[in-house]
């Protein structure tokens, strides 16, 4: 494949509602946005790093800096000539790290390659189910507000609801959802917060345990694999890793350690969809659980997702919902819930295109490079 141009542009979006995890509040949402000019056609690709490190150290002007001073340059070089999708991200393996950045580029490239072929992600990736089992995220809260969010959420058609918790908020409104909605399957999400050495901790950990949830994802700081692994063995309810699992090498550790008996994927974290599917193939293999995760992404990643999530090793209630749960609008046609589920795009590449005026409303830099 050869690139002609790559533009890359900065959307400042807001959430829907305010999304309050361990590790901070999400109101401001940061879209960086790349569409690469080749010599079959365009494509697009979404960079989802948060306005803030926190969830993991990449952040949305970093990677956008990152992006315009380092990986285009990479990809431009050379007359633009980058062979396919996965050589493109070889090439960016010189600067190491940054793998949100490297997504929207992968993204981007994947989408521009498929569409000259007339051919859908999911049909590529070989992921066969017309539609995913969709979930709504509800963040950290009092207890009347928390109950009335994951109500909502179930009253529209969700059947599977992902509660924020933090040590100190966590069992009274996990209790409390689980008696009220006792047909959805609940996922608790601590990203992190919880600590072995602290004895309340511990507690709060066991009486988790006992609502009988569908998953209890990243309890424990990323790098105590020896802490999860202990959740493993002590736990009833299934212990998924997010943040801990950000390469081959950390899943591989993870597998070794005994530490997880489920892993969320989300291809932004990962690097990439090729990161992401070698993630899924590996947890096939060794019997680990899966769920997709989410990023609160805008349309054209939300579209990549669903299609790596319809994979056949997701077995786990996962992240993604509908476009209007985040943004309204969506850059995109948003992805709207079809009896709980969200239909897997069809059409060529991601199946979405950015609308133009949405973008240009949100657009708050835009810059293009060229191959020279
Ligand atoms: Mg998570």
């Amino acid at each position: 494949m050869k690139i002609l141009a790559i533009e890359l542009r900065r959307l400042e979006l807001e959430l829907v509602a305010p999304l309050v995890t361990a590790t901070g509040e999400h109101r401001r949402r940061p879209i960086v946005l790349v569409h690469v000019e080749t010599e079959e056609g365009g494509g697009n690709g979404e960079c989802d790093a948060l306005l803030e490190p926190g969830y993991t150290a990449e952040h949305a002007d970093g990677a956008e800096t990152v992006l315009a001073e380092r990986l285009i340059p990479l990809l431009l070089a050379g007359a633009g000539e980058v062979g396919t999708a996965a050589e493109a991200l070889a090439r960016l393996a010189l600067v190491p790290g940054n793998p949100m950045a490297k997504a929207a580029l992968e993204m981007a490239l994947l989408d521009a390659g498929l569409r000259a072929e007339g051919r859908s992600l999911a049909s590529m990736l070989g992921a066969t189910r017309p539609a995913i089992p969709a979930g709504a995220t509800v963040g950290i809260g009092d207890t009347p507000a928390v109950v009335a969010a994951a109500r909502a959420a179930a009253a529209v058609g969700y059947r599977r609801v992902k509660l924020k918790i933090a040590p100190g908020r966590d069992v009274a409104a996990l209790g409390a959802v689980r008696r009220e909605l006792s047909d959805v399957a609940i996922v608790a999400d601590a990203n992190g917060s919880y600590d072995l050495g602290h004895a309340d901790d511990r507690a709060a950990l066991r009486a988790i345990d006992a609502l009988g949830l569908a998953a209890l994802e990243q309890p424990l700081a990323a790098g105590d694999l020896a802490g999860s692994a202990r959740l493993v063995s002590e736990l009833v309810t299934p212990v998924v890793l997010d943040e801990s699992i950000d390469s081959m090498a950390a899943l591989e550790a993870a597998l070794a350690a005994g530490a997880c008996s489920g892993v969320a994927v989300k291809p932004a974290r990962l690097g990439g969809v090729a990161a992401a599917v070698r993630v899924h193939d590996t947890c096939v293999a060794a019997g680990v659980h899966l769920s997709i995760g989410g990023m609160l992404e805008a349309g054209i990643a939300r579209a990549a997702s669903i299609a790596v999530g319809a994979l056949r090793g997701f077995d786990l209630p996962g992240d993604l919902g509908s476009s209007d749960r985040y943004f309204r609008p969506d850059v995109t046609a948003p992805h709207v819930l079809v009896a709980g589920e969200l239909p897997v795009p069809t059409g060529p590449g991601l199946g979405v295109v950015p609308d133009p005026a949405v973008v240009e409303a949100a657009t708050a830099r835009c810059r293009v490079f060229r191959a020279s």
